[in-house]
């Protein structure tokens, strides 16, 4: 019986030291010490064995019964501290990487400079969806139903989409002015408001054109306002954002939403009014067209013609940000270069 119980012990020693995993370690446990384990077979023969063997071997069963548990117990710490160390190939003392630092796009840090402008001039900064509809683009904003911007040149028509609420054609914005008539319609006069965000034109692009751009407008409607207040607010905006003066000039322009119409050039900063590609050689850029909201634009919105007027303006923020760091080529605003971007962290 001893040879068979010193049998067992080299047999179990040799199993418990090639678990490797704690798994491996529960079925060699099972088969030692389980109900069908090895022990537990001796024990079972010891009523058929001799009265003078029984308590020796009943001992010795246990013993070993013991000894298992330790040596399982003991491995199965062995394993545990193994699994848990860490890899010697892992070298505490090289220099970490440094995470890349992100920063505000050019025309966003351009926005928020201008929003901050406004808002503390009394201004709301108001947002709207990126699709927009023929009665919003065109039809609130007195543009005739020949006028060639409805052409499918200039705007992005949406198809397969369900229609806008009043059944008319839904198009990507071409521009911001068709939220000006939305705001109107859901908010209490006097207004004083302004409405950044991106418009898209079917347009061949170049130094000065791109697909999609930012526009920035302002628009005050109130039951007087006069044109010179307006000026001297676009002036107070151009000194904040440029940080000095600025040359400015204003000339008649049309546009169908508004009565009367006007573009406001600024003076080139890119050449400083020699001349260059930004400006087209002329020493001069338009940088704000604008007007008051011609009449039918405010019937549009619910308002009375006789009772309301207004000032306003569609800053180009792609022109002002080129204005402003002296850029030449507008596609580098979306090029994706961090080359470029990575200057004006
Ligand atoms: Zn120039």
């Amino acid at each position: 019986m001893k040879d068979k119980l010193d049998a067992i012990l080299n047999d179990g020693r040799e199993r418990i030291a090639k678990a490797m995993t704690v798994i491996e370690l529960q079925d060699v446990k099972a088969f030692l010490l389980g109900k069908q384990g090895a022990i537990t077979e001796i024990l079972k023969e010891i009523p058929k064995l001799d009265v003078s063997l029984r308590a020796d071997t009943g001992r010795a069963a246990n013993k070993l019964k013991d000894q298992f548990t330790a040596l399982i117990d003991s491995r199965r710490e062995e394993i545990n501290i193994k699994a848990s160390e860490i890899k010697p190939d892992f070298d505490l003392s090289i220099p970490g990487a440094a995470p890349a630092g992100g920063a505000l796009h050019p025309i966003t840090q351009m926005c928020y400079d201008l929003n901050d402008t406004f808002r503390s001039l009394g201004f709301e900064i108001f947002q709207e969806s990126d699709i927009s509809s023929e009665l919003y683009a065109f039809d609130n904003l007195n543009f005739p139903p020949d006028h060639p911007a409805r052409e499918s040149m200039d705007t992005y028509w949406l198809e397969g989409h369900d229609k806008g609420r009043g059944g008319e054609r839904l198009c990507l914005r071409p521009h911001l002015t068709g939220a000006s008539v939305r705001y109107l319609q859901t908010h209490e006069p006097p207004y004083r408001f302004v409405y950044p965000g991106r418009a898209y034109r079917n347009e061949s692009t170049d130094a000065r054109h791109e697909r999609a751009f930012f526009q920035y407008e302002a628009l005050i409607v109130d039951r007087e306002f006069t044109f010179s207040a307006g000026k001297v607010m676009i002036k107070s905006i151009l000194s904040k954002v440029f940080g000095r003066d600025v040359p400015v000039r204003m000339r008649v322009g049309f546009f169908p939403f508004v009565e009367p119409g006007f573009e406001i050039d600024m003076g080139c900063l890119v050449c400083g009014g020699a001349g260059c590609s930004v400006c087209k050689h002329v020493g001069w850029i338009e940088i704000m067209p604008g007007g008051t909201p011609h009449p039918n634009v405010l019937r549009a919105a619910g308002l009375d013609p006789d009772e309301f007027t207004g000032f306003y303006v569609n800053i180009g923020l792609d022109r002002l940000v080129m204005m402003r760091y002296g850029i030449d080529d507008v596609r580098l605003f979306r090029g994706a270069d961090l080359r470029f971007l990575e200057q004006f962290k």
